[in-house]
């Protein structure tokens, strides 16, 4: 059974225990654009007594990059790119160091600029992805589209993650590629969450994306990249050595069962559910020990509020 971080002995028993604090982004620290309560003030608190954190997040529309400033911006300071651990870069990552794809080959986006900024940065070309081409406003689909009969010969991988600005086209050209050489270009997943929580909405999630191209070309991906897949994990592991050597001295906080705690645990690590994003403390109490989270919170701020308490 789930302990609840609701005192201040409690919170300190979490301070002594672990050192490597794993912080999912969205529904832990803030939501959208809304900072939730002391959370600078968390950060703050566990860098001031050497705690690593490391923030581990499913949304590839952003690169690393695109993660400092939103951190900056919402006044969260002092984070730097290799505390950022995005399902963009994870993809990125398996591509050049698992797949090996060579540089001379292109890679074919479904997705948004958050993964075409993390391929560039390692030398790799991209197509599709925020190319203006793809989005035809006003425009009826023709399947005499000139993309459509003329694939390009050098695409040698497929990647398909969240994408605000889907359209027949875009979806088609993903499944002839995936189609394309006897089905043998990988396909990559950036992760494969079902929804998408926004400003209170549940909205379309990469995993729902992913399914759609995936039933269309009657392929499975080869691989995911983000949680709860261990490849993330891996990397992070491969980053902090004794992480690697001791997971128990880790901490994975997030706000999703199916993702963040379930990445957690299979890491070896604790895990600890925060009650800000989608999950309830009636869901949570129903949960039989092997999928219950090691502890759970109301908020991730109640770590500071309890521990000045
Ligand atoms: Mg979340």
């Amino acid at each position: 059974m789930s302990v609840k971080l609701d005192s201040s002995d409690k919170i300190h028993q979490v301070l002594d225990d672990y050192d490597y604090f794993l912080f999912d982004c969205d529904g832990v620290l803030w939501l959208g654009d809304h900072l939730l309560p002391s959370v600078v003030e968390t950060i703050q608190l566990l860098k001031s007594l050497n705690k690593q954190c490391i923030f581990v997040t499913n949304n590839s529309t952003k690169s690393r990059q695109d993660y400092l400033k939103k951190f900056a911006k919402l006044g969260i300071d002092g984070i730097s790119k290799d505390e950022v651990f995005g399902s963009s870069y994870a993809s990125a990552i398996y591509i050049d160091k698992i797949l090996k794809l060579s540089k001379e080959k292109k890679i074919w986006i479904l997705g948004e600029e958050g993964i075409e900024q993390e391929l560039h940065e390692l030398g790799y070309k991209t197509i599709g992805g925020t190319d203006k081409k793809l989005i035809e406003d006003g425009v009826k689909f023709s399947p005499d589209h000139e993309l459509l009969s003329n694939l390009d010969e050098k695409v040698g991988c497929v990647i398909v993650g969240l994408t605000f600005n889907l359209n027949y086209l875009k979806l088609s050209l993903t499944m002839q590629y995936l189609l394309k050489d006897n089905k043998s270009l990988p396909f990559i997943a950036t992760n494969i969450d079902s929804t998408f929580p926004s400003k209170g909405k549940l909205l379309i999630g990469a995993g729902s994306i992913i399914e759609t191209v995936s039933f269309a070309s009657g392929r499975q991906p080869d691989a995911v990249c983000g949680k709860p897949n261990q490849s993330m994990m891996n990397s992070i592991k491969a980053d902090h050595e004794s992480l690697q050597l001791n997971p128990k001295r880790g901490l994975m906080i997030g706000d999703r069962l199916n993702t963040d705690m379930k990445f957690g645990r299979d890491g070896g690590l604790d895990t600890l559910l925060v009650l800000t994003g989608i999950e309830t403390e009636e869901n949570v109490l129903k949960l039989n020990d092997g999928n219950a989270p090691t502890y759970y919170a109301n908020k991730i701020g109640d770590l500071f509020e309890y521990h000045n308490k």
